[in-house]
């Protein structure tokens, strides 16, 4: 997105050999992680998901597939694992986060999660094989889609209905602070639906550990749940190259200024994404406002200005709700979210924005 926008604007800098921008990623395949939620459901397959990383950049942007290994603030340099250097005048870090589920014992042999794509592809198997019973979906914090949780226990509730498994199963619900969600106008949404659907709900659930044998969950609160079928959020964290960056907080999270998206003490450094330490939504739309934040300073800035463009904090999210239906909250710095009614339109909408999100990724949207 930022390199896209960049190539666009800064197009004649770049046939003249003043500017270059190069894209580190690991992978030469670019991959839309809210589909996971669908392939955890049989309603999307891996191909649906995956594009080649060159497919979505622009021809001016040069493309380096490989590991980095660290950020070398000293030299300006990013060196990857198999000991290139890539220098940098500005360097925008967008590594993302990942799940950390081996941080609760015993979730990794007794639980499902679906953060991942390999993980969500378990679950789907899972789901498929569940005959009733109690399905337990608990959340842990922080985690990337702050409404992905509630997606995937309202969907699931509508899946076992579907297949004759409602009245054998009863679906529970836990989170680690009195309320359902951390954004209180969310929660109190939650607080109305999910009893309509008859989801058993437990707050203050901060899950210590999880016993594979026995098949319960226990919190630090000193709660034990017993589940048939498990399925977490665990808690997240930055990537480990963050880490041996040295780069991070303690869960590898970047201070990073709210506004202007710089990390903390470095002026030619900007971080968006999951990767920041910034006290909202971990989200692509996160991610996607963020972008046009940072892309616009660095242009101004190669340009001689000075790069003033601030980040209001704007989030927008899409969020399913079962029986078809959809709603969507956007919210930022200033302004809570106000969860809309839910509509079949919405519901399409988030459907259709999956496809168009290529475009989007392309910047052609
Ligand atoms: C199930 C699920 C549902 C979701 N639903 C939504 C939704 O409906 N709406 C929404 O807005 N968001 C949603 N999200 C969240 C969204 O996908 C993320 O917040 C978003 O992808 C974050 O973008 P990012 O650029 O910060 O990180 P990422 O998209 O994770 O990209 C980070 C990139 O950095 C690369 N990388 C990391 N470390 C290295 C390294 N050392 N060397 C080289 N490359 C590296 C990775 O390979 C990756 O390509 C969902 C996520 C999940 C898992």
């Amino acid at each position: 997105m930022v390199s896209n926008q960049l190539a666009r604007q800064l197009k004649a800098e770049i046939l003249r050999g003043e500017v270059e921008i190069t894209v580190i990623n690991e992978s030469d395949t670019h991959v839309y992680q809210p589909l996971f939620l669908y392939m955890a459901f049989d309603q999307a397959v891996p191909e649906d998901a995956h594009r080649p990383e060159k497919s979505v950049l622009s021809r001016h942007v040069k493309l380096v597939v490989g590991n980095a290994e660290r950020v070398e603030r000293e030299k300006s340099v990013v060196l990857m694992s198999d000991g290139q250097e890539i220098p940098y005048d500005y360097l925008v870090i967008a590594t993302g986060s990942r799940p950390a589920p081996e941080s609760i014992p015993g979730l990794v042999e007794g639980g499902h999660i679906f953060y991942t794509e390999e993980s969500a592809l378990k679950l789907r198997d899972a789901l498929l094989s569940f005959k009733g019973g109690r399905l337990v979906v608990t959340v842990a914090v922080p985690h990337k889609c702050p409404v992905a949780p509630l997606e995937f226990t309202l969907m699931a509730q509508d899946w076992l209905n579907a297949r004759g498994l409602g009245e054998k199963s009863q679906v529970v619900y836990t989170y680690p602070i009195g309320r359902l969600h951390s954004l209180e106008p969310v929660a109190n949404w939650a607080n109305e639906v999910f009893p309509a659907r008859n989801i058993e709900t437990h707050t203050f659930f901060n899950v210590e550990n999880v016993d594979p044998e026995e098949k319960t969950i226990t919190s630090m609160e000193g709660e034990t749940l017993s589940y048939d079928l498990l399925v977490a959020i665990p808690p997240h964290m930055g990537q480990d190259v963050i880490h041996r960056s040295e780069l991070g907080d303690a869960g590898n999270w970047i201070p990073t200024n709210r506004h202007s998206l710089q990390m903390d003490g470095a002026d030619n450094i900007y971080v968006l994404g999951d990767a920041t330490n910034l006290p909202i939504s971990k989200a692509g739309s996160t991610a996607h406002f963020e972008a046009d934040v940072v892309a616009a300073n660095l242009i101004n800035r190669i340009r001689g200005g000075r790069g003033s463009a601030r980040y209001d904090g704007k989030v927008f999210c899409f969020i399913e709700t079962g029986h078809d239906q959809a709603t969507y909250i956007k919210f930022d710095y200033e302004h809570p979210p106000k969860p809309q009614a839910p509509s079949e339109m919405i519901h399409l909408y988030k459907l259709a924005f999956n496809k168009m999100y290529w475009l989007s990724a392309a910047g052609v949207l």
